[in-house]
């Protein structure tokens, strides 16, 4: 069968490789591949910057974001054959840690964890691929492809899980959310805070085009430029560009008690751009409280699920930007000035 894969470490090395059939100790549901969704980290890791290849292997198989149809599945499992269904990202470590022992292994606290298609187990990025039946999340059908934005809506499930509760700590308004970039991940924040009830704002330097429709689409408002320039104050910040200055600019527009969650990874080399007197201050004598949060855990899938399902589908296709067979899965990789979310299609 054929597979997206990269030597990791290795820049320039996305190819399509045949592989064996996936083996039963990957799991008991065998999928057939439907389609992956390319994010920033697939970026870093095809350029050599991140990821991990399997113990012993050299290449690895790409695609966390993966969504598929189940081809066999054991009696009593849970599942069947047709279902539509995702595979969970993380794997507890092997020791395990007090976390991934209680099954929260979004909250790994040894980084031993497996991420497959990112450290050390190959992803869904194949013609078929196999997981285990307590790491797939069952879809409603309706989605169809759609499903494929389950991984990321699953990263912002849990962002706002943690944002719900820290506003439990006190009096919290929670009014008004600002968002630092209008990317898959910033669109999807924008749309869970509008299903909370949230009057949601995003940021981006796109002037217009997808980026804004997709924003008011949702009835919440875009503003284009600068987040140093946005004149609104904000309960919530969800900062998703992982661009230091973006993040510092927005972080001025949180009111008192307000809370801040940084989902972007910042790749530049870490400069003393932040004085920690000035930070103090201003979180300590304002109640404010500033986290980063990663991945996801059983919970947060399923409420990804939900909210996947009470968006409107129309919306969530115009999300889908562009479909690449895997025979040329390397083109995802480029990003395009029109781009929201580039997938894969394993099927083509
Ligand atoms: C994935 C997460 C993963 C993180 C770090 C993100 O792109 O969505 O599941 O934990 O990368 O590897």
């Amino acid at each position: 069968m054929r597979a997206m894969t990269v030597v990791p470490g290795r820049r320039g090395t996305a190819a399509v490789d045949t592989l064996d059939e996936p083996p039963i100790g990957q799991g008991e549901l065998l999928v057939s591949g439907r389609l992956v969704g390319v994010c920033g980290t697939d970026r870093e890791i095809a350029t050599g910057s991140y990821g991990e290849g399997p113990p012993g292997e050299s290449r690895l198989v790409l695609g966390h974001e993966g969504l598929g149809e189940v081809l066999e599945a054991p009696v009593g499992s849970g599942f069947e054959r047709g279902d539509l269904v995702v595979g969970i990202v993380r794997r507890p470590d092997p020791v395990p840690c007090p976390a991934c022992a209680a099954g929260q292994w979004d909250m790994c606290r040894n980084d031993r964890f497996i991420e497959r298609g990112i450290v050390r187990g190959h992803g869904y990025g194949s013609e078929r691929w196999r997981v285990e039946p307590r790491f797939a999340v069952s879809l409603p059908r309706e989605l169809g492809d759609l499903g494929v934005l389950l991984e990321p809506a699953s990263v912002l499930a849990k962002a706002w899980d943690q944002i719900e509760q820290i506003s439990n700590r006190g009096f919290f308004l929670g009014g008004r959310g600002l968002v630092c970039g209008a990317g898959p991940i910033g669109l999807l924040a924008c749309l869970l805070g509008v299903q909370r009830g949230y009057e949601m704002h995003v940021v981006d330097l796109a002037t217009g085009g997808l980026k804004r429709d997709l924003v008011e689409g949702l009835g919440a408002h875009y503003h284009a430029g600068d987040a140093a320039e946005v004149d609104v104050d904000a309960e919530v910040v969800i900062e998703c560009t992982g661009v230091g200055a973006v993040g510092r600019a927005a972080a001025r527009r949180l009111v008192s008690g307000g809370i801040m969650c940084l989902t972007g990874i910042m790749n530049v080399d870490p400069t003393p751009d932040v004085d920690t007197t000035v930070m103090n201050r201003a979180m300590v004598l304002r109640n404010i409280v500033m986290f980063g949060t990663v991945n996801a855990g059983r919970r947060h899938w399923e409420q990804a699920v939900v909210a996947l399902a009470a968006a409107d589908p129309t919306w969530l296709s115009a999300m889908i930007t562009r479909r690449v067979p895997l025979e040329r899965w390397a083109e995802a990789l480029r990003r395009g000035p029109d781009d929201v979310k580039v997938v894969v299609d394993l099927r083509a």
